[in-house]
């Protein structure tokens, strides 16, 4: 398949075409979530994202093996290395087991996901089943002489691996700027620049989430299980790393600095990273009271929301933006995704029922080659959901009998609504799956009734003929007789 994707790289803030580096096959590591409370609207728009870049690689022929971890140890409140670790407190507010938190979350997280239709990434991978490759890692960046030892906890040298290699070139900050950021140690602290950063904590007593290690017990630093698991399973250079924009500094910074320290050499060829939610303008968080986990969008149970939002709604609301550019979440933009939506629900369905001609009276543009041609463009979603938008109109007019389509033309419009609004977008209408199953039947019964209408037509039995009409549009339906038949949709 002729194909020339280019893919926004943070570390060049250019655009580059995208070449693997086995030829072939894609490796491509995305930062997971930190598993101790519910999934929102951030979590779906990292997963989202990702998963159409999956999908859109594996479309063009590549084999990709896509690694999305899980963080259940060592990301911090308030990502210094001096807070609680987020899943303990979680474990010692609810008295449980803290993999009873994460294995809780995890589910919860699996369940919204399916719904999304996000795709299965290929190796989920534990950050706590990863202790000994950590530990490995940290060995490696202590002998380059980038780390150092303090009080049974292991800290990462930024100053010293600055001398080398330029700490700060993925979010373009500079160390002199970062030092004059930052408060100043008091003496009493491990570290010896408050830039270090922490690859092995020691544990302290209360601490239950604890291992041994050469330096004593404890636990592994947020940033490092990344770099250990990226090369655990993709190896010491790969194609694609992944995440939300608020990854970038200081998560992926680090990530950068372990692995050229361990390795000697960067691991990651591009850098992809996925814009911020806002909601009504404002960041979003529990602290400002628009926090809306995806559970309550598909309950429908939250202030904010007027009622339940299908999950295939948030998927082709967060997909009509571009993933580099910020969305603001509204509910009436939300509204505004759904009927929009549905308007191509219709004209998909409405494009299995058109009726051949044997040429077409107007001449039908190549949308397949411009919605590839958005899709290499640093996977520009919205401009292929405006090119189905274009195809719609046509197809619109030819199902209502004022122009006329030839099998071929047919076939390539079905083909375009198959690959991009069903496989690339990843909208689950009118498939295999569960929700797709309701709709074929919920679709089987209208049809049906427009047959019993046809039949009581064609025996005058207007009594009948015209309930099945009222009731119908009682219930929401716009059903119009065109030249083809009868047409029917949802206001
Ligand atoms: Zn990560």
């Amino acid at each position: 398949m002729a194909s020339n994707l280019s893919l926004y790289n943070s570390l060049s803030r250019i655009k580059q075409p995208f070449e693997p580096i086995h030829e072939g096959h894609v490796g491509m590591y995305v930062c997971g979530p930190t598993v101790y409370g519910d999934a929102h609207l951030g979590h779906a728009r990292a997963a989202i994202t990702f998963d159409t870049l999956f999908r859109y690689l594996t479309h063009l022929g590549y084999k990709v093996r896509y690694v999305r971890n899980i963080t259940d140890v060592g990301h911090l409140e308030h990502d210094s290395d001096d807070g609680e670790d987020k899943i303990q407190k979680k474990a010692r507010l609810e008295q449980l087991e803290p993999m009873e938190v994460v294995q809780f979350y995890l589910n919860r997280y699996h369940d919204d996901m399916k719904r999304l239709n996000v795709l299965p990434p290929s190796i989920e991978p534990h950050a706590s089943g990863h202790i000994i490759e950590q530990i490995e890692y940290i060995k490696k960046i202590l002998e380059a002489g980038y780390a150092y030892e303090s009080n049974g906890s292991v800290y990462f040298d930024v100053p010293k691996y600055n001398q080398d290699h330029p700490y700060g070139k993925l979010s373009g900050r500079n160390i002199d700027d970062m030092i004059s950021a930052t408060r100043e140690l008091d003496g009493q602290d491990e570290k010896h620049s408050p830039l270090d950063f922490a690859l092995w904590k020691k544990a302290s007593p209360e601490h239950i989430m604890h291992w041994p290690s050469p330096w004593g017990e404890g636990f592994p630093g947020w940033h490092l299980e990344c770099s250990t698991m990226g090369e655990k399973y993709l190896g010491e250079t790969f194609d694609i790393h992944g995440g939300g924009l608020d990854l970038l500094f200081p998560h992926h910074e680090c990530e950068i600095a372990q692995s050229v320290a361990a390795q000697g050499h960067d691991a990651v060829k591009y850098w992809v990273h996925n814009n911020m939610i806002t909601i009504d303008g404002k960041k979003m968080g529990k602290s400002y009271n628009n926090f809306i986990t995806l559970e309550q969008f598909f309950s429908g149970d939250h202030p904010l929301l007027e009622g339940p939002v299908s999950p295939m709604v948030i998927r082709f609301f967060i997909l009509q933006a571009h993933y580099r550019g910020l969305l603001d979440f509204s509910y009436p933009a939300l509204m505004a995704s759904e009927k929009a939506l549905q308007k191509l629900t219709d004209t998909y369905r409405r494009l299995g029922s058109l009726l051949p001609a044997e040429k077409s009276t107007i001449e039908v543009p190549d949308f397949m080659s411009l919605a590839y041609e958005a899709m290499d463009d640093d996977m520009n979603t919205p401009k292929v959901i405006s090119i189905l938008f274009d195809a719609s109109k046509i197809i619109n007019s030819a199902s209502a009998g004022e122009v006329k389509l030839s099998k071929n033309d047919i076939t390539k419009l079905r083909n375009l609504f198959d690959i991009f609004l069903i496989n690339l977008l990843g909208m689950n209408i009118g498939s295999e799956s569960e929700g797709g199953n309701a709709t074929k039947a919920y679709e089987g019964a209208v049809d049906l009734l427009m047959e019993i209408r046809k039949n009581a037509k064609a025996q005058k039995d207007w009594t009948t003929s015209d309930l099945i009409r009222d009731r119908l549009s009682n219930l929401g339906f716009d059903i119009k007789d065109t030249k083809n038949g009868v047409e029917w949709s949802v206001k």
